[in-house]
């Protein structure tokens, strides 16, 4: 395991516990949130080294990367991405012109294929081979594995999208810079990500599914995320609120923390969630931020 000593954004020695939570969905073992004092970013302590990461995603019920429809959360996650989907491509189509799109952590191909289908000549990176296989045969898309990425050509992709998966990479800066140098001048970030701000996040605590420690290595609130991004020359043009994310992120809290599935309970937190996120969109459980190549 891996203990962090200093920020791994700002690199300032002034970092402090914030929160002990668990590993709710797979090993049950115990994590520790970190904050940093000058920059507000968290990260979970201890983080396992990369090579023991996989561990933590073998399992079924870990749904983004499998297309499973087994259990009523699961369901209704399968249900959402349909409809979550189409939106996302909306919203790229709102800021950009279409062209070449790389997703990054593209799963299942899910959303390669629909960008596909709505005429962007989409491809994915995926590091996990379960989900390449189902992503080539099942969804017929092209599926790098990360390591390939040296091999894109530089200055040729329009867009760049990460649904849910900027708190998962290991080597934040490094991977950051490498969109950098893969994006068209001009060209665009599509970054979603948790919030730890939001009220979802506040009233379930250390039961937040969002935490989802220690596969979620970074916990990002937008005023991080703009350092950070500021910090490889990339700009936040705006922000836009997951609506779906507060419902599926406080039914599945209101799971680890009761032990059951109380979907009116979740259903309940997840509408007020969002109820005060539509006066503040850095207050919505889940963010798309949209940022420029500087
Ligand atoms: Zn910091």
């Amino acid at each position: 395991m891996n203990v962090l000593s200093t920020c791994p954004l700002c690199s300032s020695s002034e970092i402090t516990p914030f929160l002990k939570t668990s590993d709710f969905s797979i090993t049950r073992e115990e994590f520790e949130i970190f904050t940093c004092r000058q920059c507000t970013f968290k990260f979970t302590q201890p983080q396992p080294p990369p090579e023991k990461l996989g561990s933590y995603y073998n399992s079924e019920e870990y749904i983004s990367h499998s297309d499973t429809e087994k259990g009523i959360i699961a369901k209704l996650y399968q249900y959402v991405r349909r409809i979550t989907v189409k939106s996302k491509i909306r919203l790229l189509n709102r800021y950009s012109p279409k062209g070449k799109l790389l997703d990054f952590g593209a799963g299942t191909g899910f959303f390669v294929k629909n960008a596909m289908v709505n005429h962007w000549s989409a491809v994915g990176i995926e590091p996990e081979e379960k989900a390449r296989i189902i992503a080539k045969e099942k969804n017929g898309v092209t599926i790098f594995k990360p390591d390939e990425m040296d091999t894109l050509e530089k200055e040729k992709f329009q867009v760049i999208t990460l649904w849910h998966v900027l708190e998962h990479v290991v080597n934040l800066h490094e991977t950051i810079e490498k969109f950098h140098n893969l994006l068209k001048p001009g060209g665009w970030l599509f970054i979603a990500v948790p919030n730890h701000l939001s009220w979802d996040s506040k009233v379930y605590e250390r039961y937040w599914a969002a935490w989802d420690v220690p596969r979620h290595l970074w916990h990002f609130n937008p005023i991080a995320m703009r350092l950070l991004m500021a910090k490889h020359n990339f700009y936040i043009i705006n922000k836009h609120p997951l609506w779906f994310d507060a419902f599926y992120v406080s039914m599945l809290s209101e799971k680890y923390k009761h032990g059951k599935t109380r979907l009116l309970s979740g259903a309940l937190r997840g509408l007020i969630s969002n109820l005060i996120a539509v006066a503040n969109t850095n207050l919505c459980s889940s963010v798309v931020y949209v940022l420029k190549k500087g």
